[in-house]
């Protein structure tokens, strides 16, 4: 192992609760298969143990048993509770890389997640806590929730679905918050996309075998931090 490496691990997955390594794992294989990029895990805080995983499936086209996959319902955290074997999540943690949408959070809610363990912000739908009060069953459900992972892995989080929303839809509101919040990021994001086009060294970043490598291999290019602070 490089020293490069060493030093990327340790301020990466390796000195995390080991949930994380489950749920990039589940993002990574997203990225590769082109899809936003979203791990998720849902785990019962009692002891740890990891109930659903889910990853985000919009662009799979085979259908696989007890997931959504193929259009836009194919989140990673819809993937999650959609393979639990139980009728609802009522006490459990939800760990995602990337911060719920509106979708997904409503459906905690629905299902009574307990908490929400996000990797990083989602600028486009961060915020949104003073609409939940409105309503006392949104109110009394809404989960509490742990600040975003610091440092270059966080920023990775964003930085995978920043692609597919560069690749996808380079003009809609999404991508301009981005830039707007995120502008170094949101330059690499480009820079990945426009590499699989015109052989750029960044080209073949999905063939890596996970985040670590990732991690590596972007560590120069990638913001330490947040760059505008929360949005
Ligand atoms: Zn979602």
């Amino acid at each position: 192992m490089t020293e490069r490496a060493e030093s990327t691990n340790t301020a990466g997955i390796a000195g995390l609760d080991p949930i994380w390594r489950v749920v990039f794992d589940q993002a990574w294989l997203s990225w590769q298969q082109k899809n936003f990029g979203i791990g998720a895990a849902l785990v019962d805080p009692a002891d740890g143990s990891i109930v659903s995983v889910g990853r985000n499936r919009v662009l799979q086209e085979e259908p696989e048993l007890r997931t959504l996959s193929g259009n836009m319902t194919a989140h990673a955290e819809m993937n999650a509770f959609a393979s639990l074997d139980r009728w609802n999540a009522e006490g459990l943690h939800l760990y995602t890389t990337l911060e719920p949408c509106l979708m997904c959070i409503g459906t905690a809610m629905q299902l009574k997640v307990a908490h929400v363990h996000a990797a990083q912000r989602d600028e486009f739908f961060h915020g949104m806590d003073a609409i939940w009060a409105q309503h006392e069953v949104t109110a009394s459900r809404y989960p509490t929730q742990s600040d975003p992972l610091p440092g270059r892995l966080g920023q990775l989080a964003r930085l995978l679905p920043l692609t597919y929303n560069l690749r996808h839809f380079p003009n809609m509101s999404a991508a301009a918050k981005a830039k707007h919040h995120r502008p170094q990021l949101t330059e690499l994001a480009q820079r990945i996309v426009d590499a699989e086009f015109n052989n750029d060294e960044l080209g073949n970043l999905r063939d890596l075998p996970n985040v670590d490598a990732a991690l590596v291999s972007l560590w120069d290019l990638l913001p330490e931090e947040d760059e505008v602070g929360p949005a």
